[in-house]
């Protein structure tokens, strides 16, 4: 790169860098959101950081993924829409007619408050990115609501309505930019000059893209380290439309050598554990899919690994599990646990938790994310065998089974380990690929994954090394927008969900399901929806869009009826997804496309229709 290219990098915040403020950052949100091509955005945001400093760099970086805080931060700015919707009231001494009014214009609560506060002047001094980020942090750190409220008041009254906008929409974690973290890696390698792949390692290993800033702007991203216990991204895979096309990409090659393996689907939750660390031995952190740490929601397992005689992370499916038969039980026996903060003996005694490994990402110091899948498959067979022997020769194992579940025949508990490895078979022919489906099936797992034998482990990335090939004709993941009370049995609780997928940056509706949550799933909800309340109109209240459920339904109509011009047949709700954000919903591209193959004849197919490249699932 020529000299004159070379970005000033300022080692400190000093008066040679321009001043980070929030109005610039809002701008540069609003002129991504209008902003079509991915170049144009990535440059757009090169410009930006690069005469930053590296702290309001890392900040900018941080807050265009679409989060206050790093993924990997346990911290939460926890601000409900219905907070959100009293404070922009109040500031802007709106009656709830114009809240609904500008909220049903343009069905984005951040959108809504520009509206509102329009003409109002902010008070005091321009706020920069750093005051911004002191703010969250200050909401982070108090679980009052009184205190949350102002904090907020405080802030929103110091911002212009654009600013405003932005700091909603960032706090709800609902940005609508189209900025996806891979493109604001691209950027930071821009900006500075480094390589792509560089500014994508170092976020592998620190999971904090302001950090990756503060090292790519004193170019220092090679000394990015792995750390034990602290989560690394995790690898997701694409949908097949059928068992042919899944089997078509993983041919053995020319000398009958298999390219891929095939293994169950499990329907349980994606988790990494990490344990075994020489220097803290007995520590124990399982990470969700989301990179939270849920060690505390599965102690069984906790207690289990850490048995672990050497260092590891492992890539897996927590499931609840049937001794007697050797499977897997059904989610719903595994979901009272998910997003439980403290878990009663009681709760321990109701389902036998296991987890089931697919992968191993570190034994030791040594990361074994580049090696191929093959490799890393022989070295998670060489460590679950070691630990295996170790957890047996402990007499900690007894303990760590659960007697109680075996009627008082603890030499049975004795025998079963809280580790399982995730069969997997090199894929050989249509014929046995069918035959695994309907094992699969019978097993009550979801269907098979596909994967590349040669493949690496590409952390946060959906390619086309792994394929998953599921069982429901079609079901999609789309966000509950709003929701109504129920009839009869039902008249005390939002029982009834409408509910959207993503249309580019908007969320557009494309359903209606009351059927498939249980009676307690329901309160929960009603609950949550109840402090997420953003408007209401006749019986429906419109709510912030946080619960992912996962749909099921007969077919695709084309229909009026919603915003998204299409209507799904007989839906009902197989799950609530919560390990899944709203970022990874389904598409409205997704949908035109089952619609499109139905009338292709392909939605006939009995092992799925959607599209492999369509969408990012
Ligand atoms: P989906 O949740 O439908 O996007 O499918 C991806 C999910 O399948 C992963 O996040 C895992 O939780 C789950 N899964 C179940 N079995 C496997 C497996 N053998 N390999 C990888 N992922 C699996």
């Amino acid at each position: 790169m020529p000299n004159s290219m070379v970005p000033r990098f300022a080692a400190d915040n000093s008066n040679n860098t321009p001043a980070a403020t929030w109005l610039a950052f809002a701008h540069l949100c609003d002129h991504l959101a209008s902003t079509r091509g991915k170049l144009s955005k990535r440059k757009a945001i090169a410009d930006f950081l690069r005469p930053l400093a590296a702290p309001p760099a890392g900040l900018a970086a941080q807050f265009l993924t679409g989060t206050p805080f790093p993924q990997a931060d346990e911290r939460k700015a926890q601000t409900g829409g219905q907070t959100m919707v009293r404070v922009v009231r109040e500031i802007a001494g709106a009656t709830p007619e114009q809240f609904s009014a500008a909220y049903r214009k343009y069905g984005d609560l951040g959108a809504a408050a520009e509206d509102l506060l329009r003409g109002q002047a902010p008070a005091g001094a321009p706020l920069t990115l750093e005051d911004i980020h002191r703010n969250f942090q200050e909401l982070a750190a108090t679980r009052m609501q009184s205190a949350k409220t102002s904090t907020l008041l405080q802030l929103l009254r110091a911002l212009t309505p654009l600013e405003a906008k932005y700091c909603i929409k960032l706090l709800l974690g609902d940005m609508r930019i189209g900025v996806k973290q891979s493109l604001v890696e691209e950027a930071i390698a821009e900006a500075c000059g480094e390589p792509v792949a560089d500014v994508r390692r170092a976020e592998t290993m620190r999971g904090d893209i302001a950090a990756v800033v503060a090292l790519a702007w004193t170019r220092t991203l090679s000394s990015a380290r792995f750390r034990m216990f602290h989560p690394l991204g995790f690898m997701l895979a694409t949908p097949a439309p059928d068992a042919q096309e899944a089997f078509a990409r993983f041919l053995p090659d020319g000398a009958g050598t298999p390219t891929g393996q095939v293994e169950n689907k499990y329907d349980g939750m994606r988790a990494q554990i990490h344990c075994g660390a020489a220097e803290e031995p007995g520590r124990v952190r399982i990470f969700s899919r989301t990179r939270e740490d849920i060690t505390a929601s599965f102690p069984e397992l906790a207690e289990w690994f850490a048995m672990a005689p050497e260092p590891a992370v492992l890539d897996g499916e927590i499931l609840a599990w049937d001794p007697s038969k050797s499977r897997a039980l059904p989610f719903t026996s595994l979901q009272p646990r998910i997003g439980r903060k403290r878990v009663t003996p009681k709760m321990r005694t109701e389902s036998f938790l296991v987890f089931v490994a697919f992968d191993l990402l570190a034994v030791r110091e040594e990361l074994l994310l580049e090696q191929p899948l093959r490799e890393r498959r022989a070295r998670l067979e060489q460590w679950s065998e070691r630990m295996l022997q170790a957890a047996a020769a402990n007499p900690r194992f007894v303990l760590a089974g659960q007697p109680e579940l075996f009627s008082g025949d603890t030499s049975a508990s004795e025998r079963i380990p809280r580790l399982h490895l995730a069969p997997a078979q090199p894929v050989q022919s249509a014929a046995q690929i069918d035959a695994a489906f309907d094992e699969a099936q019978q097993s009550g797992n979801e269907g098979l994954m596909f994967k590349a034998l040669d493949s690496v482990y590409e952390p946060g990335r959906r390619g086309l090394a792994w394929i998953k090939l599921k069982r429901e004709l079609s079901t999609l993941d789309v966000v509950v927008t709003a929701v109504e009370y129920g009839n009869g049995r039902r008249a005390a609780v939002l029982s009834d969900y409408t509910f959207a997928v993503r249309a580019g940056d908007q969320l557009r509706n494309i359903g209606k399901a009351y059927s498939g949550l249980t009676d307690a799933e329901i309160l929960e909800l009603t609950q949550h929806f109840l402090a997420n309340r953003i408007d209401a109109r006749g019986g429906q209240i419109l709510v912030e869009p946080t619960i992912v459920l996962e749909v099921a339904f007969n077919n695709v109509m084309q229909s009026e009826r919603h915003d998204s011009g299409y209507a799904l047949r007989f839906p009902r709700i197989v799950r609530i997804r919560p390990d899944k954000p709203i970022t990874q919903i389904d598409t409205l591209e997704r949908v035109a496309e089952l619609f499109r193959n139905q009338h292709k004849g392909a939605a006939a197919n009995a092992h799925g229709s959607a599209n492999v490249h369509g969408d990012d699932r």
